[in-house]
This record gives structure tokens, C-alpha cells and sequence, in this order.
């Protein structure tokens, strides 16, 4: 046990953590917002959304009730959109890394940004696990990673009046070029293919840059990393055109997509199954008292990795968690329909 840091101050101070702003956790936001409870949102992404955003944006979804058709993208749009009366309070970028039980019964949350919370309840809404880079198979990139070379922008700024070299195609790369784009000295994309993932109107603007002569666009295949002392100086590559060929550059960004890892949970003393988190399926309470799971990371007999698992299970955890965070009051259940407290703070009156 150990006692409540001072790290800690009352913005982190919370009913609830949810780790995962994927689905499930988005929803367990409203559930635990119509009970009355507050929560703060941790997602080692830059943005809300898990699988939905991150794997499938614009697919149709076809099993959410009542919803004929949704994109992974237009879901967690209005996920967002259905939340916000509850005023939850997002931490992207953040790695939910370990958890200590204080003296008053609370949890210690810390992150791999270092930042502090406190709550009486844990909510893992983790899914397949935290979603990490995958790392091009090029000898000696270790050498600049996290100094020159980074796989996620995490503060804006250092890539201020740098000489910037994307790597990638896709969504997050082309997202990354126009957003840095004012701040660079100067930019580069690589791809391999000349036909990039990213969605149309993110391809137009990033071809507005090339033809503006603020981007250098280069169909190659990278071959090396070339620079000294974790400073990387320039990048080997290759194409048919001009063979191999050097391009100078000061700081690396590259995406070449992401792998779901359990991560550091495993660490935290909760029981395990086959890289799953068993629960009971009246709370959805992990073998740790005060620290729920929902949504793809949880196990029970049955267990189907859908949405509207997650948000069933969403609305059974809340009424668990209520019990650790207002232990002195009686749990009120009414309808939305029913209630026009409710209806009033979620807009439906
Ligand atoms: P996730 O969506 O995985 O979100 C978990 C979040 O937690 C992630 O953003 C992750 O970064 C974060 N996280 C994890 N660990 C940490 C940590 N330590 N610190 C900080 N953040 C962390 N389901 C359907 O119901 N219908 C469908 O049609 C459907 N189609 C699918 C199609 C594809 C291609 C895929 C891959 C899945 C599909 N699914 C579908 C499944 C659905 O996407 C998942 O069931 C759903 O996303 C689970 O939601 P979740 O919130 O539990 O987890």
C-alpha cells in the first residue's frame, strides 16, 4: 500500500479511469454519466475510437441496433457526440502503465506520460490490447528511435523548423504531413507504392503541398538510416527510376501501421486467460475488487467481441462501480424516459 501522492491533484481526481476511448469505453462514459459519475479517458491513440477508428474508419457496421448502417468513424463520432453532457476528460497519447492500491482504497494510476491519477474505480475498456507501431525490418534504426525517429507524435512542437521525413501511406502519415506541415522547415513523403490509403480528400490536400513545393513526394522503398549518435542525417532509398539515392533529413515520423499488444496490464496482478481478463458477468469485476473490464479484453463463458457486447456490459459495470465510488448512497435505476433530471442533462426534454 501506498499513501496518496501529491502528484496527484484534484483534476486527476476522478470516480472512475477508463483505459481504452475505444467503444466500450466511450459508452461506459454515458452509463457511468447517468449514474452520476465522472470519468477521465486514457488512450495511448491520439484520438477516440479503438478498432473503429484505427482499423476500419469507413466500413459499414451493420449490427448496431436500430442503426441500419455506420461507419467505424461516424460511431465514434457520435459516441463523442452522445457523451459529451458528461463532460469526460480525455488523455490521448497516454499509456496506462501501472497501478497501486493507496491507503484510503483508491487506485494510483501512472502513466508512460507521467501523469498521476486517483480513483476508487478502474475501468479497463483495453480491447485487443494497446495498439504499437510496427517497426521497419532495417538494421541499426534502434540507434535513433525515440531521439530522431519517432512512430507517434506526441507533442507538436518537436518537429518545429525541423527537416521532416514521413514514411507511410495511409491515414495517419498523410494526417501527420498537413497538420506539421506549417510548423517543418522543411518535408518529405516516402511510399512504396505511388497509390496512397489515406481518404481522398487527405490525398488532394497532401497533393496541394507537393504542387505548392512545401512537400517532396517520393515512390521509394527505404533501404537505411544513415547518421551518428541517435541523430539521424539522411535516408537511403531505392526505386526504379533513380536507383539508390540519399535524402537529408533531420527527424523521421514513420507508420507502417499498428499491432495490438496487451501491454503492461499484464503486469498488474489481475488474473489472466489466454491474454483475457475473466470477469464475473453480473459486474464485469476482474479477480481485483474495485477494477471492472469490459468490452473485447474481457472473458466470460459466451463472450462475443462485438459492439453491442461491450455496451451491455457497459451498463452492468457502472452499476458495480457506483457501489465503490458513492458507497454511502442507494443506487437509484430509473429510465432515461423516465427521468427528467436525465433527460434534461443529456438534451432529450
Ligand atoms: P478497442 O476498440 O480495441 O479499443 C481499445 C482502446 O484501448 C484502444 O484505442 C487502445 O489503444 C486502448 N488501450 C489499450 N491498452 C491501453 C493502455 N494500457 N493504455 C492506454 N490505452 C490503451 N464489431 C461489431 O460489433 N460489428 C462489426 O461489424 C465489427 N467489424 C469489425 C471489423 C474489423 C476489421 C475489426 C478488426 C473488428 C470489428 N468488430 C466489429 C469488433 C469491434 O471493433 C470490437 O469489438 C470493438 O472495437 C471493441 O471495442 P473496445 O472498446 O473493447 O476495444
Amino acid at each position: 500500500m501506498v499513501e496518496a501522492l501529491d502528484q496527484v491533484n484534484e483534476a486527476n481526481k476522478t470516480d472512475v479511469i477508463i483505459i481504452g476511448a475505444g467503444p466500450v469505453g466511450l459508452f461506459a462514459v454515458f452509463e457511468l454519466g447517468l449514474l452520476g459519475l465522472n470519468a477521465h479517458v486514457i488512450d495511448i491513440l491520439d484520438r477516440p475510437g479503438g478498432q473503429c477508428a484505427e482499423l476500419y474508419p469507413e466500413k459499414p457496421i451493420l449490427d448496431i441496433p436500430s442503426r441500419l448502417k455506420v461507419s467505424g468513424q461516424e460511431l465514434t463520432e457520435q459516441l463523442m457526440e452522445q457523451i459529451q453532457p458528461f463532460d469526460p476528460v480525455f488523455h490521448f497519447n497516454q499509456m496506462a502503465e501501472s497501478v497501486e492500491r493507496l491507503d484510503n482504497g483508491h487506485f494510483l494510476l501512472r502513466t508512460d506520460e507521467g501523469k498521476v491519477f486517483e480513483a476508487p474505480v478502474i475501468c479497463i475498456a483495453a480491447g485487443g490490447g494497446s495498439f504499437v507501431p510496427k517497426k521497419p525490418k532495417l538494421e541499426g534504426i534502434d540507434d535513433f528511435e525515440n531521439s530522431t525517429l519517432f512512430y507517434a507524435v506526441r507533442k507538436m512542437d518537436l518537429f518545429r523548423d525541423k527537416n521532416v521525413l514521413v514514411a507511410g501511406g495511409g491515414d495517419s502519415a498523410l494526417d501527420w504531413v498537413i497538420a506539421l506541415n506549417p510548423i517543418v522547415k522543411s518535408m518529405c513523403i516516402v511510399h512504396r507504392r505511388p497509390d496512397f490509403r489515406a481518404m481522398q480528400d487527405s490525398v488532394e490536400k497532401m497533393r496541394e503541398l507537393e504542387s505548392d513545393g512545401k512537400l517532396d513526394v517520393h515512390i521509394a522503398q527505404i533501404l537505411k538510416f544513415n547518421g551518428s549518435d541517435g541523430q539521424v542525417a539522411s535516408v537511403t532509398m531505392k526505386n526504379s527510376d533513380r536507383g539508390e539515392y540519399d535524402v537529408e533529413c533531420d527527424t523521421v515520423l514513420a507508420f507502417y501501421g499498428l499491432t495490438m499488444k496487451l501491454g503492461p496490464i499484464a503486469n498488474w496482478g489481475i488474473n489472466l486467460e489466454h491474454n483475457r481478463i475473466p470477469v464475473d458477468t453480473e459486474k464485469f469485476e476482474t479477480s481485483e475488487p474495485g477494477i471492472f473490464c469490459i468490452g473485447d479484453m474481457c472473458y466470460y463463458p459466451g463472450k462475443l467481441k462485438l459492439i453491442l457486447s461491450g455496451f451491455h456490459e457497459s451498463a452492468l459495470m457502472s452499476h458495480g462501480a457506483f457501489h465503490y465510488a458513492r458507497p454511502d448512497q442507494k443506487l437509484k435505476f430509473q429510465h432515461t424516459t423516465s427521468s427528467s433530471a436525465l433527460q434534461e442533462k443529456v438534451g432529450g426534454s
